[in-house]
């Protein structure tokens, strides 16, 4: 099920252009426009969802398996060392196209990239009672 107004239903359809690298009847993928390092791609299920809380287990896998085929292939293409795996959710999290994306982004050593900034638990207390919270709701 694709949905009207959504960019990458778009892309997949063919109404916006885009830099395909792979695409079979579950997945589409193309190279993200504003990329972190050239190769960047972004790897996308054909039906819509709107984050990874949403989509089809199924789908899911068949999301990973494109991952697992492509990522080398960008290490390959870049001459890469390494690569993440980012998959943004909702707003706060970064998340600007709601339609479920991995992004697949190429890395070498001492290439500044920052994904996140570490920080710490005030007391070993403190991250004892935050991983009870997070258990008590795991449903
Ligand atoms: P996110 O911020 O995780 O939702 O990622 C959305 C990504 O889509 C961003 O990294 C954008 O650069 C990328 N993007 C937006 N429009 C296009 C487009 N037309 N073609 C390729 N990538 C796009
Ligand atoms: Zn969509």
């Amino acid at each position: 099920m694709q949905e009207k107004d959504c960019l990458f239903c778009k892309i997949i359809r063919g109404e916006i252009p885009s830099a395909k690298v792979y695409e079979d009847e579950h997945v589409y993928a193309f190279l993200d426009i504003a990329p972190g390092f050239p190769g960047h791609c972004l790897v996308v299920p054909k039906n819509h969802c709107r984050n990874i809380l949403d989509i089809d287990p199924k789908e899911a896998e068949h999301v990973v398996r494109a991952v697992q085929k492509i990522a080398p292939a960008v290490i390959k293409a870049t001459g890469a060392e390494g690569f993440n795996v980012v998959q943004n959710n909702e707003e706060a999290a970064g998340q600007t196209v709601f339609h479920v994306h991995f992004h697949i982004i190429p890395r070498k050593k001492g290439d500044g990239m920052n994904l996140w900034t570490p920080s710490s638990y005030d007391s070993m207390e403190k991250m004892a009672e935050t991983a009870q919270k997070i258990q008590a709701e795991i449903r």
